[in-house]
């Protein structure tokens, strides 16, 4: 097989666990909420690997809102891109939370990188 690897295949956070993670649990301190959706794409500071057995038996602290897709959901349930969606809001207000000094009103600041070096080729001799 020549299909490239995702680069780091990540494995349940659960110590002890070896299976591959399939779900990844994010918490939201602020609002007692923990999301539970697809793998993310990367690893986050506040979001857990979990694999199918572990997803499925996680459990929030008491008075937490846990949002996850139900094992036998009805079809009429929201759609992983729509569990995606949610996870990858909430993980954006935990960065803004987390990093607000190198943000201004939480929106975020293009790289200038592309401009610069412009702006260094227009320097003279
Ligand atoms: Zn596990």
């Amino acid at each position: 097989m020549t299909r490239p690897q995702p680069r780091a295949a990540r494995l349940c956070s659960r110590v002890g666990c070896r299976h591959l993670a399939t779900k990844t649990l994010t918490y939201i301190y602020a609002d007692s909420t923990a999301v539970l959706g697809p793998l993310a794409t990367f690893s986050e500071p506040h979001a857990y690997d979990l694999c199918d057995q572990h997803s499925l038996r996680m459990s929030a602290p008491v008075g937490w809102t846990v949002i996850k897709p139900e094992p036998d959901a009805v079809p009429a349930g929201p759609s992983s891109d729509d569990l995606m969606a949610i996870a990858d809001a909430v993980r954006e207000a935990g960065a803004r939370e987390s990093s607000s000094a190198s943000e201004i009103s939480g929106i975020e600041i293009p790289p200038l990188e592309l401009g610069r070096r412009g702006h260094l080729r227009a320097i003279p001799n």
